[in-house]
């Protein structure tokens, strides 16, 4: 089986066989308290950065930047949805592969 924090394959042996170890097992909870927060500060990073670096940029170079940051975003939660990293999905993400299955 799968460990759910570093997604090595482990015998299962330790506690409830979600985890390699207890490492993993700590690091895996102490990442989902922290992540609320973490998402919370690099939203909030990214809409200053884009409030503020983009001025000098014409329409065009701005438009092909949002489609492509979109599509590495969008390459990004295919990856971690393929992985079965489900709990690294935005909820808007998991919503709608749910409505698509
Ligand atoms: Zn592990």
């Amino acid at each position: 089986m799968k460990c759910e924090n570093c997604n090595k394959e482990h015998d299962g042996s330790y506690g409830s066989g979600r985890f390699c170890n207890t490492i993993c097992s700590h690091s895996f909870s102490a990442k989902m308290n922290n992540s609320q927060r973490k998402n919370n500060i690099s939203k909030s990073l990214k809409r200053n950065k884009n409030r503020y670096s983009f001025k000098h940029l014409s329409n065009e170079v701005r438009k092909s930047m949002t489609i492509k940051a979109h599509e590495t975003l969008k390459r990004k939660r295919e990856l971690l949805y393929n992985k079965g990293l489900w709990n690294e999905l935005p909820l808007s993400y998991k919503r709608r592969k749910i409505l698509e299955e």
